[in-house]
């Protein structure tokens, strides 16, 4: 529990790729000839997209992506959504339907209400919650494809009545040339998907460029790029929280199973990178969980990747009690927090910082990735501490409106009065007394 320990910790929660890793943000890369930050590559690269539009996008689209496209190839043609669609394995297209409807059916019950509370004689305050018009999708596309992240971008926007969804992926095998997404997209009705990746996409759907109209608000995750330019073009649209490399605790007892346990630790590493942590109370499951992972990493399809990623940004902590791990996993707020043991819920009553909690032994975080109803974009990097995973709530704005009567006016005025004097702003002072005069004569 030593300072040391608990930075050490937070290391290894935090590999380079996510905004919040020291070492990441002071790398230099040289795509353009100099040493830059990736800070400074950002910025140039969303300056170029603001200014000069769609050339910029197709340049950057060729330089980063490897992919020289014309004008008319940045929008996937909808022959082409269709095509992948019938195509589809019709495996994946029942899959995607009945998750769907999962997801639509936990988002719409958790959607903000109007709300409307009766003031003094006849008056109301009202809190009203409007959908965003149009949003834009970050989809990955480097490391690994995501139709499970177009459904739980895509569906979440759709509970909350949004009209417009455009979805950007890379150029690549991954992305937006990967036919299952492109058949997840199609069947969930989006229209509009682009070949852009990185930040040159998120500057063109956050400024607009010839053929891609800009959005009121970009969500998704993305590598360090894609987070970073999230973070500049805030302000001119909204985003949602800094969705990067994925990672876990798992907090498991002695009634854990280690198979189980070395399965959830595989499960996040697999990402590469991806961090996985576990944290007992009992000794001998640290051990039982080695012998467990050396098992299981031999037979896998992604051993080779998820090795090193689990020798990188792994850990298997042994803390005195329960107490201490509920603190650990509050300390590091992580993005997914496993509870493994059968006491779940009485710890979970405890945790105040996570993305998403876990609860048992028979609830593997990849049933949260792909099925059961919340989104899997989840913050990272101990951002758990202010930022929440996304969710319909996001895709609201609200209007506040106030109505008084005349007798309700009359109540509330002297405390107008009062603070506008305090103010010296006597133009307020008097659009009320205006009101008040009529009401005394
Ligand atoms: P990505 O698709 O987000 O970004 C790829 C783009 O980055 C490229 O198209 C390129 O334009 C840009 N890029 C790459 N190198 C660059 C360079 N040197 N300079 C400028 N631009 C450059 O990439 P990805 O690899 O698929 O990463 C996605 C990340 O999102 C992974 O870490 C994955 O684990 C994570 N993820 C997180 C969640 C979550 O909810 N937290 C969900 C899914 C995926």
């Amino acid at each position: 529990g030593s300072a040391d320990q608990i930075a050490a910790l937070r290391a290894k929660l935090a590999p380079e790729g996510n905004v919040v890793s020291e070492a990441g943000r002071r790398k230099t890369i040289e795509v353009f000839g100099v040493p830059l930050t990736p800070v400074q590559v950002v910025e140039r690269i969303c300056f170029d997209v603001r200014e000069r539009g769609l050339p910029m996008l197709l340049e950057y689209t060729a330089k980063l992506d490897g992919k020289q496209l014309t004008a008319s190839e940045l929008r996937v043609p909808a022959a082409e959504l269709a095509a992948a669609h019938a195509a589809a394995d019709p495996k994946l297209l029942e899959a995607v339907r009945r998750i769907r409807k999962r997801i639509l059916a936990f988002q719409e019950a958790i959607l903000h209400q109007t709300v409307t509370v009766q003031t003094e004689h006849g008056g109301y305050l009202t809190q009203r919650y409007l959908p965003l018009r149009r949003i834009g999708v970050c989809v990955p596309g480097g490391a690994a494809a995501y139709p499970s992240t177009v459904l739980m971008t895509v569906v979440p926007a759709q509970a909350a009545g949004v009209e417009q969804i455009a979805v950007v992926a890379p150029p690549t095998a991954f992305g937006s040339y990967n036919q299952d997404l492109l058949a997840t997209c199609h069947e969930l009705g989006v229209a509009e998907v682009y070949r852009a990746g990185g930040a040159q996409a998120v500057a063109a759907l956050a400024y607009g460029v010839e053929g891609l109209e800009r959005v009121d608000k970009i969500v998704g995750p993305g590598n360090l790029f894609v987070a970073l330019a999230k973070k500049l073009v805030f302000g001119e649209v909204d985003i949602d929280s800094i969705a990067g490399p994925s990672e876990v605790i798992v907090i498991a007892d002695e009634t854990t199973r280690a198979d189980f346990t070395a399965a959830d630790l595989i499960a996040q590493a697999e990402h590469s990178p991806g961090s996985a942590i576990l944290i007992t109370w009992h000794a001998p499951l640290i051990e039982a969980v080695v012998a467990e992972l050396e098992k299981q990493l031999a037979t896998l399809e992604r051993g080779d990747l998820t090795r090193p990623s689990l020798e990188a940004f792994g850990a298997l902590v042994l803390v005195r009690n329960a107490d201490e791990a509920v603190a650990l996993a509050n300390e590091l707020a992580t993005e997914h927090l496993h509870l493994a043991g059968p006491e779940a819920e009485r710890l979970a009553d405890r945790i105040r910082y996570a993305g998403a909690i876990f609860l048992g032994s028979f609830t593997p975080v990849p049933v949260g990735d792909y099925a059961a109803g919340p989104s899997h974009v989840l913050p990272t990097g101990a951002t758990a501490r202010f930022a929440s995973g996304l969710s319909a709530n996001d895709f609201l704005r609200t209007n506040s409106m106030i109505h008084f009567t005349e007798p309700g006016l009359a109540a509330i005025a002297g405390d107008v009065l009062t603070l506008a004097a305090k103010e010296g702003l006597t133009g307020h002072a008097n659009s009320v007394a205006i009101r008040l005069k009529k009401l005394i004569r």
